[in-house]
């Protein structure tokens, strides 16, 4: 429901960004997974040469021998195994408390669990549950009241909105909270899914009419009267997906930053009136809003304008059916497993049941399991440990400022300055959010996800106008992933990250920058990539590079994105030719890294000589600096389904793992040192890129 309170760019993309996993009904039972070893010799193919293909060397055997299971669609050796442990490790404290809750909050969060759990009552209710929605869509006579049905649907906590309404920083000044509306009201992972013209997409295209098709029958439609509606389904959503702006436009802070009056935005969309839905969701009365993507709502406009009232109706039933999909009777589970898991995943078996509510209460309650988590699993000594990395990781990158062979000193004073003003969250917030006023119910398992749907939307619309609270996290502490908020000009990382492989007490420097130093560097280069080097110190969106240090940085950065351009991000298959990453959906990521390797290796080359070593000594047969690289490179080992890999290829900023460790590497000349390369070697070339 976050979509607006807090604008991060993670480290990582989240699980359910990425593809849908359902969970299935079934009664598998949950088993401690393995901790996972920081530093992996079996994990190393010796076969491969390391100035050839760094990642297949450091993650070759690791890549054989670890098939995705069947429940998962991308299988990292550190993300996934971490999260797969903290994930059994809540599912315990929630399954305890389900069954004999210690505290309130206990009882509050089992019982959200346990409604969860109960699929014979899932069973039993049917559709049910869903009824109220369907009577408020099936009572809509006419197009001009859909600012309304949207609104009253909105009030009940029902997953169907067109948009997204929210309160964000306001990006030239981040003191300020504002209203923020922008688009939504897709199904399918991305715009493109409607668009392209490709074989692939058309077969896509045509499964999901059909999966769209079942649902309406399964729900009760004629097969006729199904097909009717899914074919108005297909044409709303492609209409919205043809206004909606493309993802590498939405990264760009000046092209989503559009200040309205309400008057002025109403305007824009003189067919649906926005007082009804603002009213209906209770939010204080505002003067002006931020309409992130003005040209969407104009399509909306044309939208609400042109379609009869029955094809609305048909997407609003639609969207209800979907957006519950996976908490309805198995034979609606199923039908959405097999679409959006098996056909755009590439998943074989639906999540288990467990993992599904462990996620889904994380999800609702995540400050209140969060905080009885952190009392299990996170020891102070890990705080105190980090904040001096951190404070390692900040030299580091002042002293890579100071020496930049392409900025002015004016503008890297300015740099040092934004440095200097960065804030580090660790851990877990200071203050635990109060969900006292959440209603959770036993036997209530949809009522519980709509009412808390309704508890997030309240906390998030409260913060209009209100000052910032800069002690508020966008992340529960059990999650194994990092961000950056360029509004906020703060780092944060979750307890669930600060663990083996990433961070790991006993093992040697080396290994622990490679690991988590590298994604502190990340983070903080974050806030000088290209989208963040846009903001100030402060948050606001101001420039601070003079003209010149502008134009080299872009110059460099265009680089980048020429490089990552020409990767492949998904082999070609049949017809299918191979896909190529996106070099400016993932400009910002592959900044990050390449900037995270070089800080942290400075920080790690600090750390030794105050240890009195040198990066030549040798651990295990491999040098410090050697050990520096396959730690960082074995946190990316993964294997990806190819529907993932093509899925990512359009929504994730992200590269995937082979490239996130060879295209940092290669623009590193220490890892050549490192490993003996010569120049002109693929992992060395004469040509690299550098920003930071
Ligand atoms: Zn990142």
């Amino acid at each position: 429901m976050n979509c607006f309170r807090f604008a991060p760019i993670l480290l990582l993309a989240a699980a359910s960004a990425l593809a849908q996993a359902p969970a299935a009904p079934g009664t598998s039972k949950p088993t401690a997974p393995a901790v996972a070893k920081s530093f992996d010799l079996t994990a190393i193919d010796k076969t491969a040469d390391p100035c050839t293909d760094f990642y297949q060397y450091a993650c070759g055997n690791w890549v054989k021998s670890n098939p995705i299971p069947a429940d998962q669609v991308r299988w990292m050796r550190s993300f996934s195994l971490v999260s797969e442990r903290n994930r059994y490790l809540l599912w315990q404290q929630l399954d305890s408390a389900a069954s004999n809750p210690k505290s309130a909050l206990e009882k509050q969060y089992g019982d959200y669990f346990g409604a969860c759990m109960n699929t014979g009552l899932v069973e039993q209710k049917g559709l049910k549950p869903l009824e109220p929605a369907f009577k408020r869509i099936d009572a809509l006579k006419d197009a001009h009241k859909l600012a309304t049905l949207i609104g009253e649907l909105a009030a009940e906590g029902s997953p169907t909105s067109l948009f997204n309404f929210g309160i964000e920083q306001d990006e030239k000044d981040s003191s300020k909270q504002i209203a923020g509306i922008g688009q939504g009201g897709l199904s399918l992972p991305d715009r493109d899914y409607y668009l392209v013209d490709s074989k692939h997409f058309q077969e896509i295209r045509q499964q999901y009419v059909e999966h769209v098709t079942k649902m309406f029958t399964l729900a009760g439609d004629t097969p006729e009267q199904a097909a009717k509606e899914a074919t108005a389904v297909m044409e709303i959503e492609t209409a919205l997906a043809k206004a909606s702006m493309a993802r590498v436009d939405l990264r760009d802070p000046a092209k989503v930053y559009h200040i309205y009056t309400v008057t002025d935005f109403q305007k824009l969309t003189p067919d649906f009136d926005y007082s009804f839905y603002f009213s209906a969701v209770k939010v204080r009365p505002f003067e002006t809003l931020n309409v992130a993507t003005p040209d969407f709502f104009k399509g909306l406009n044309d939208l609400i304008a042109k379609e009869p009232i029955d094809a609305w109706k048909s997407y609003f039933r639609w969207r209800t059916l979907h957006g519950s999909a996976s908490n309805l009777p198995k034979a609606f589970f199923d039908e959405n497993f097999g679409f959006f898991g098996k056909t755009l995943a590439g998943q074989k078996e639906p999540t288990p049941r467990w993992k599904q509510c462990t996620s889904m209460t994380d999800h609702a309650l995540g400050e209140a399991v969060g905080q009885d988590w952190v009392k299990l699993h996170f020891p102070p000594a890990a705080k105190a440990s980090m904040d001096q990395l951190v404070a390692a990781l900040e030299k580091s990158l002042g002293d890579d400022i100071k020496t930049l062979p392409w900025m002015t000193d004016a503008t890297k004073k300015a740099a040092e300055e934004k440095l200097g003003m960065i804030r580090n969250k660790i851990g877990y917030p200071e203050k635990w959010r109060d969900y006292s006023a959440l209603k959770v119910e036993r036997g209530d398992l949809i009522g519980n996800l709509n009412r808390s749907a309704v508890f997030e939307r309240a906390w998030e619309l409260d913060h209009l106008g209100k000052p910032v609270d800069e002690k508020e996290w966008g992340m529960t502490p059990p999650t194994v992933n990092a961000y950056y908020d360029p509004s906020m000009n703060d780092i944060n990382f979750p307890a669930g990250i600060l663990q083996p492989p990433f961070f790991d007490f006993t093992a040697d420097p080396a290994v622990n920058f490679g690991g988590i130093g590298v994604v502190i560097g990340h983070e903080m280069t974050h806030g000088f990539d290209d989208e963040g080097s846009q903001f100030d110190g402060k948050g606001n969106l101001r420039e601070w590079q003079t003209p010149d240090d502008r134009k080299a940085f872009t110059e460099r950065t265009d680089c980048l994105a020429n490089e990552y351009g020409s990767f492949d991000a998904a082999p070609a298959k049949g017809e299918t030719p191979a896909q190529k990453l996106n070099g400016k959906l993932t400009l910002g990521e592959n900044t990050a890294d390449n900037g995270g390797l070089r800080i942290a290796y400075m920080a790690l080359l600090d750390t030794l000589a105050t240890q009195g070593k040198a990066i030549h000594d040798k651990i295990d047969g491999y040098t410090e600096a050697q050990r520096y690289f396959l730690g960082f490179a074995q946190v990316w080992c993964e294997n990806r389904t190819e529907e993932v890999a093509r899925q990512s290829a359009l929504t994730d900023a992200h590269s995937p793992g082979r490239w996130r460790v060879n295209g940092s590497v290669q623009n590193f000349d220490e890892f050549g040192k490192a490993f003996g390369c010569a120049k002109g070697q693929p992992m060395v070339p004469v040509n690299s890129c550098r920003v930071w």
